[in-house]
């Protein structure tokens, strides 16, 4: 069985724990490979790897820096095929979907070819009489990336072109769960002539994630994942004097008003919800109708799309949703909807029902779109992240009612709002508690020149990540402040400085 092993200083590095875990197609629900899990004996190595090399990769020039950027950003353009076969190999995902995340991921990775404009300080000329001031921002040093599963290619690519462009050096800890993409483009990353020891991937779980929190030599740790384990990463690496960015699940809503214009709200919706079979953290899972004509009308919709949505593998290019990501995460989907027809909410379509019958994939992780009417917010389906192609719709009377749901949730990644009214789409815009909104667009993933956060239980930490938070987060604010022998006064001057 093939094993996956770390690539740490631009080679390939066996894991020494001797600890494995299955790696699946969940189209075909086979194991395909094994992953190693690195002890942390295998993490200091890789640190002491990332270490060495900052020395040297942190005084390199910013321009030097991107155009090794901008070699890495032609091979990922010239393999994205290539790529989105293994993503969705490893997560299920249909090709076209992986070939989206790939190219989401490669535009971080062009804003970061222009970290050298954006890493320009600050001049003030005469603070003081003959005293200049002006700001740098500089590297921290060895940064760490720990990632989900979901979205194994562009989530890595939201930290380390802008960490390693603004001159740190990097170690990614990817899900244990499709871990092969990330080796993948750290060989491509060696080939365009990033220096051994700038990128590096140490595969694991808890402990390889532990043995990066508690390292010293680690000094900041990007985290995208579920909110426990963001919670975790947040309390645990912060004790540890890191600088923390910790993104959390979600629960995102989209408002349909009755001015809305339905097909546009549907179409919106279909994608949203049941895309990646739910997986995505910006995914749509409660849908909320403004005025029960607006509820049947999506009822109907909803329920006629489903009826046509296309399940299969990734590799069927006609497939609009693969499977889940393994059997786990498939009976953990099943048991929310079982809860949701306990509670009392009206299951219209019920994905249990769907078999998949094509050969060799019987056994995949499958579950049809599901399709839940007059939910309540006191219900278990409602409430907590399912993160399955489960959705939700809850009824309500006016906007104020919408907004007082959407903010009264413990997540606030994404919203959006589907009408054709300016006063209630700014309205919305401005009192929605959430880190990202949409206006008649129903997942507002932010351009890589933007920033991607969310609020609430979604996100510890203040910076999001890429755009110019992420220059933010991967570097450290210096202000040097200078007088020349011209102005300087003589004799001992003991009170404390003004500029005068
Ligand atoms: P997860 O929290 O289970 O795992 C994320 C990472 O944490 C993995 O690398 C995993 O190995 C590690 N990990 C897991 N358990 C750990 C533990 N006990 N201690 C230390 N490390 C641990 O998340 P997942 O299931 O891989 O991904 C799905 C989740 O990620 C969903 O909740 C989704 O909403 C969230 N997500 C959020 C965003 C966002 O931008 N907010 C984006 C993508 C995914």
């Amino acid at each position: 069985m093939h094993i996956i092993n770390n690539y740490i200083d631009g080679k390939t590095v066996k894991i020494s724990s001797g600890r494995t875990s299955d790696v699946f197609n969940p189209a075909s629900g086979k194991i395909i490979a094994k992953v190693g899990l690195s002890s942390t004996e295998d993490v200091d190595f890789a640190v002491a790897k990332a270490k060495s090399a900052f020395e040297s990769w942190s005084k390199i020039t910013p321009l030097k820096r991107s155009r090794i950027m901008n070699r890495f950003r032609d091979l990922l353009e010239q393999n994205t095929d290539e790529m989105a076969a293994l993503i969705s190999r490893e997560h299920g995902k249909v090709h076209s979907d992986a070939l989206g995340e790939v190219i989401r991921g490669l535009e971080v990775v062009e804003f970061a070819c222009g970290a050298p404009h954006l890493l320009k300080g600050e001049m003030s000329e005469n603070v003081g009489t003959d005293i200049d001031s002006h700001s740098l921002r500089q590297p921290l040093g060895v940064v760490a990336g720990i990632t989900p599963f979901n979205f194994p290619a562009m989530v890595p690519m939201w930290m380390f072109p802008i960490a390693l462009a603004c001159g740190n050096t990097f170690i990614l800890k990817p899900s244990e769960r499709d871990p092969s993409i990330a080796i993948y483009y750290a060989k491509l990353m060696t080939e365009a002539g990033f220096p051994d020891g700038v990128f590096n991937v140490v595969q694991g779980d808890k402990s390889a994630v532990d043995g990066l929190l508690k390292h010293p030599d680690i000094k900041a740790v990007s985290f995208v994942g579920s909110t426990p384990i963001a919670k975790y990463i947040y309390e645990i690496g912060s004790a540890h004097g890191k600088r923390v960015q910790a993104l959390g699940g979600a629960k995102n809503h989209m408002l349909v008003m009755p001015d809305a214009d339905m097909e546009a709200a549907v179409n919106g919706l279909m994608g949203a919800a049941y895309g990646s079979a739910g997986e995505r953290c910006m995914a749509i899972s409660v849908v909320i109708a403004v005025g029960d004509d607006v509820a049947e009308k999506l009822k109907k919709a909803i329920t006629s799309s489903l009826s046509s949505l296309k399940i299969g593998p990734g590799t069927d290019p006609n497939a609009e949703m693969g499977p889940l990501i393994n059997q786990q995460h498939l009976e953990r989907v099943e048991k929310y909807i079982h809860s949701g027809v306990n509670q009392g909410a009206e299951l219209v379509v019920d994905g249990r029902e769907f078999k998949m019958d094509k050969e060799g994939y019987e056994n995949g992780f499958f579950l049809g779109g599901t399709f839940f009417d007059n939910v309540t917010s006191e219900m278990k389906i409602y409430k907590e992240e399912i993160f399955g192609p489960v959705l939700s719709m809850v009824r309500v009377a006016d906007f104020e009612e919408a907004v007082r749901l959407i903010n009264n949730h413990e997540f606030g990644n994404g919203t959006s709002i589907f009408t054709r009214d300016g006063d209630s789409a700014r309205t919305f815009a401005h009192n929605i508690q959430a880190g990202m909104v949409g206006i008649n667009i129903p997942i507002p993933v932010p351009m890589a020149f933007h920033s991607f956060g969310g609020w609430k239980s979604s996100l510890f930490g203040i910076n999001h990540m890429h755009g110019t938070d992420g220059i933010r987060f991967y570097t450290q604010l210096k202000t040097i402040t200078t007088k020349w022998p011209k102005g300087i006064r003589s004799g001992n001057e003991f009170i404390m400085p003004t500029m005068d």
